[in-house]
């Protein structure tokens, strides 16, 4: 009788931005520690592949894809959107070389959601495949729901204040302007690459970062709707570290850190992509400034449009900052939120960031910037209750106001009391008979079932 063989190697494609490669290298050490092999397919604009912490996977390049510089030239929007466009082709030549090279070993593909060229692929060599969503299943439930509106009438209903203000039918409590929009690409370009990330054609499952203490309805309305399993298994970064920061980390701010009294600093930090300002930078710092709390600035090179780094601010903002701040352009962000002295995150609410700070106990301010974002922070000051949303135009006033209500007030210390709770309850789903833990298994099993041939 011949020999049964069991599929072993798992093929990562990760969308070559921070926010995403992060999430998807998490997963594939939670995917290697059950014993599966991991190969991730990189684009040209990538460089995870030289770090130690990832010595025990294959990694391969598509051949002819975009480039750092094309990120700069292009903006998010477009380069996903033609990255999209150009890598269909070299993707199939990697997978191909791939099965030429170690024989059908592949037990899926797991795409992220907005590579969604791997289909073309997966469906050419008939492999399994999976799509993996590293936002919030909320944001899943609202791209599925715009990738169904009618992009002309929504934008009228976006610019009238009247209606922008109220809550979106059946996503309470999102209203109109916390849906996911993006400021990198016009509303009917977004809602087609909307429809394209929603449409999981032959994919036999989603799994997804988030979990059911968080997000139980959304996970349920996306397990109804998709009618493939749908896995929450996170959050990855407490279920498998794997340290992957495309930047260089300035440690020193620790040791600043070291000298701040407990819960007493705001450390900001707008994640990789989001931009600032400078009048909302001066504002900001002025606000910083009089509530005489102690504040940890990101401000990472090339955020500020027009400015290298922070060459283009003024020396009434140097002067503001050095009296109680310090500034790095890039941190050990989950260092930072674990030390003792972080009263507060100031952030634009990416959902790594949303995950990590609620995975630290850490109370939030939410200043979105575009995109899912707008979903995380109206979560996390709505449902979570562990967040303040900063609207509007910024004023030294309200940032002032904000930094009291969360460091100060007792409001704050309610937040950081619901914060740790839900640490707490992260910490359980992810531990053994926890409910992403189980996912994961799940999952793990039903790839085993189906590598039987
Ligand atoms: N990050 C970091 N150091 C920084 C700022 C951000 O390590 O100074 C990391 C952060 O821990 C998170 C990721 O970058 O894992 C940002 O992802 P997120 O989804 O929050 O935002 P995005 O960058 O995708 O907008």
């Amino acid at each position: 009788m011949e020999e049964l063989r069991v599929k072993r190697r798992i093929v990562l494609v990760p969308v070559p931005a921070q926010g995403h490669v992060t999430p998807i290298m998490q997963l594939g050490k939670a995917l290697y520690s059950k014993g599966f092999s991991i190969t991730v397919v990189l684009t040209q604009y990538n460089r995870v592949s030289s770090s130690k912490d990832f010595s025990d996977f294959h990694f391969l390049t598509i051949p002819g894809s975009l480039t750092e510089s094309d990120l700069k030239n292009l903006g998010p929007f477009k380069f996903l959107f033609k990255l999209n466009q150009i890598c269909e082709a070299g993707f199939k030549q990697c997978i191909g070389q791939l099965l030429q090279e170690q024989g059908n070993d592949i037990a899926c593909v797991v795409y992220d959601e907005y590579m969604y060229f791997s289909q073309a692929a997966v469906k050419e060599f008939q492999l399994p495949s999976v799509l993996f969503s590293t936002t919030s299943a909320t944001a899943f439930v609202c791209r599925s729901v715009l990738s169904r509106v009618d992009a002309e009438s929504f934008l009228l209903d976006m610019k009238d204040p009247k209606v922008s203000d109220k809550v979106f039918p059946g996503l309470h409590p999102l209203r109109y302007k916390d849906l996911p929009t993006s400021a990198f690409g016009p509303i009917e370009s977004i809602l087609n690459v909307y429809s394209e990330t929603v449409n999981i054609r032959t994919a036999s499952a989603v799994i997804i970062n988030s979990t059911s203490c968080l997000e139980n309805s959304s996970l349920a309305w996306l397990q109804r709707e998709l009618q493939v399993p749908v896995y929450p298994i996170g959050p990855l970064h407490i279920a498998a570290s794997a340290p992957s920061s495309l930047l260089e980390e300035d440690r020193s701010c620790i040791e600043w850190l070291n000298k701040q009294k407990l819960g007493s600093v705001i450390y900001i930090s707008l994640g990789s992509l989001a931009l600032m300002e400078t009048k909302d930078m001066l504002e900001m710092a002025w606000g910083l400034s009089n509530s005489n709390q102690p504040f940890l600035w990101v401000i990472r090179p090339g955020s500020i449009p027009g400015s290298e780094w922070t060459e283009s601010l003024t020396e009434e903002f140097s002067r503001l900052v050095s009296e109680r701040g310090y500034i790095v352009k890039w941190a050990p962000q989950m260092d930072v939120l674990r030390h003792p002295a972080v009263g507060g995150f100031w952030s634009h609410c990416g959902w790594n960031s949303t995950l990590e700070s609620i995975g630290e106990g850490v109370p939030m301010i939410c200043r979105p910037f575009t995109g899912d974002q707008k979903v995380n922070a109206r979560y996390l000051e709505r449902v979570w209750r562990i967040g303040v949303q900063l609207e509007g135009a910024l004023d030294k006033g309200t940032v002032e106001r904000a930094v009291e209500r969360l460091i100060v007030d007792e409001e704050g210390a309610e937040m950081r009391k619901r914060a740790i709770n839900l640490k707490e309850k992260l910490e359980a789903s992810v531990r053994s008979g926890g409910s992403s833990c189980s996912s994961l298994d799940n999952f793990v099993n039903s790839l085993k079932m189906k590598n039987f041939m």
